[in-house]
């Protein structure tokens, strides 16, 4: 199969979030199954272009056709660590990804609609003909009802398209010039409410309701997220549209990509180990302190790996750090946040630690610490108040430190309560909690801190167990082909 995957992100040179490391673990996975992937992106500046190998132009002239006009743009191509990518680069006055930023911009919806719009452009003047077009969040929602009312009629008739979601919260929303600009054009058309009109806003086009309506597949990243969107408020106001359309949503959970996150081979981690060789853990524990200005401590090391952002749970993180400290514990925290507000509150609970040999806060983007934080911790908290995968605990899992999770979406999937689970005990792997609230998350980590404290053997064999599950991109790889092959033959 030929699958083209349109997305904004792909790790490691475009990584906000998950969705980078899914765009390309999914694709290496599908490449190592014998199909041909290639994977569309825009031309940001701040692409870490230093993971970009041989980079050139391969379509000089591509004038998409935009408001009315065209923009010329120049398409580029280059090997991101083995993948195939092209860089849509447009030479618009807006400067739509010269930004110095991925994400943020007050034109947004601009930017990516225009980027939907000039990759179906490309796969069309270039002749490629993909039997699936794979497109990500609300960024690339818009391809789909590009390419079946714009690109069909110009020789595109068999391609489909199967869009996954990874966050329901951000959905895109943009006012009806959207329509004229990417030449989709109709508003009466478009903006009924059967349509991707927003079903709250009237005369809001939604990119992600266009989606879920026009694509031949739509799924989210993990069973029980698909579960929720439809049925609780966690469908932020797309319940209805899922529930329409159900007969083609599904949840697939994400995989790791277990190169990239092996505690055998890491070349970020000082020492390697195995489940066999689990002392040498310890080497990586105090590589970790040394390098933060941790104190040497019998106490476990909690870690907080993510975006600082609401949905993370943040007063729980914070409320996490103060109480592994009050019991003997210590806390490293890696986390970023492109709003003010919440950078400024974690710089002034960083100045305020600063003298304390029990925390670190390392406020950034750092991919080698992460995997230093991994390897090096005992406990990683992930206390989201949703959480559609969520890709730490599934890394913690694998470098033996052991997750302490809220029981919401993706995490539900993938950890499994050591005390309560209705899984058989020896696959337990962590400890989850039910309520977002204090007392939850304190009635988590207290019974790891004590397993720690009481049973040091018992809490090894726990992290043990959970290096031994299997989220590599094995099973999901098989899933998203499945759905592939179900819409190519529809
Ligand atoms: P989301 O997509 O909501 O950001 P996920 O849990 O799906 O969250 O994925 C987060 C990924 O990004 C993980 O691989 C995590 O280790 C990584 N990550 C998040 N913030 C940082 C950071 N500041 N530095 C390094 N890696 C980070």
């Amino acid at each position: 199969m030929f699958i083209v995957m349109i997305a904004s992100e792909c790790a490691p040179v475009a990584k906000v979030g998950g969705l980078g490391d899914v765009v390309y673990g999914l694709a290496r996975e599908l490449e190592i199954r014998g199909h041909a992937v290639e994977i569309v992106l825009p031309k940001y500046d701040c692409l870490r272009y230093e993971h970009i190998w041989n980079l050139h132009p391969v379509f000089e002239d591509l004038w998409v056709p935009w408001g009315g006009g065209q923009v010329r743009c120049t398409v580029w191509f280059g090997f991101v660590h083995g993948r195939k990518c092209f860089f849509v680069d447009p030479h618009s006055d807006e400067l739509f990804f010269n930004r110095g930023t991925f994400y943020g911009c007050d034109d947004e919806h601009v930017r990516f609609a225009f980027f939907s719009r000039a990759a179906l452009e490309f796969l069309h003047r270039s002749g490629k003909r993909p039997d699936v077009i794979h497109t990500h969040d609300w960024q690339t929602g818009l391809v789909a009802p590009l390419l079946f009312e714009l690109y069909q009629p110009l020789g595109m008739p068999d391609q489909r398209v199967c869009h996954t979601i990874h966050n329901f919260k951000h959905q895109g929303a943009a006012g009806p010039e959207i329509l004229w600009a990417s030449g989709l054009g109709r508003p009466d058309h478009f903006l009924s409410p059967d349509r991707m009109g927003d079903d709250w806003h009237t005369g809001v086009v939604n990119f992600t309701k266009a989606a879920i309506v026009f694509a031949n597949f739509v799924t989210t990243v993990s069973p029980r997220h698909a579960w929720e969107a439809r049925h609780t408020d966690q469908g932020f106001g797309l319940g209805h549209a899922l529930a329409r359309f159900h007969h083609k949503f599904g949840g697939i959970l994400n995989g790791l990509d277990y190169d990239v996150w092996n505690p055998e081979t890491d070349p970020h981690i000082p020492a390697h180990y195995t489940v066999e060789a689990f002392g040498r853990k310890a080497l990586d524990t105090r590589a970790l302190r040394e390098r933060l200005w941790l104190r040497e401590s019998d106490g476990p090391i909690v870690a907080y790996v993510g975006r600082l952002d609401p949905q993370k749970g943040l007063h729980l993180v914070k409320h996490a750090l103060d109480h592994a400290l009050s019991n003997g514990g210590q806390f490293v925290l890696l986390g970023s946040s492109p709003e003010p507000g919440i950078d400024a509150d974690f710089r002034r609970l960083k100045a305020f630690l600063n003298d304390n040999p029990d925390c670190h806060l390392e406020l950034g983007f750092d991919e080698s610490l992460a995997h230093l934080i991994y390897a090096g911790s005992d406990l990683v908290v992930v206390p989201s108040l949703f959480e559609p995968c969520g890709l730490p605990q599934m890394i913690a899992l694998r470098y033996g430190a052991v997750p302490v999770v809220r029981g919401v979406g993706g995490l539900r999937d993938t950890v499994f309560d050591r005390d309560w689970s209705d899984v058989p005990e020896y696959e337990r792997n962590g400890f989850v909690f039910e309520h977002a609230d204090f007392p939850g998350l304190e009635s988590a980590l207290d019974r790891a801190f004590a397993l720690w404290r009481d049973d040091r053997e018992a809490f090894q064999r726990l992290a043990c167990t959970g290096m031994r599950y299997d989220y590599s991109w094995k099973e999901p790889g098989q899933h998203y082909l499945n759905v592939y092959e179900f819409i190519r033959h529809r």
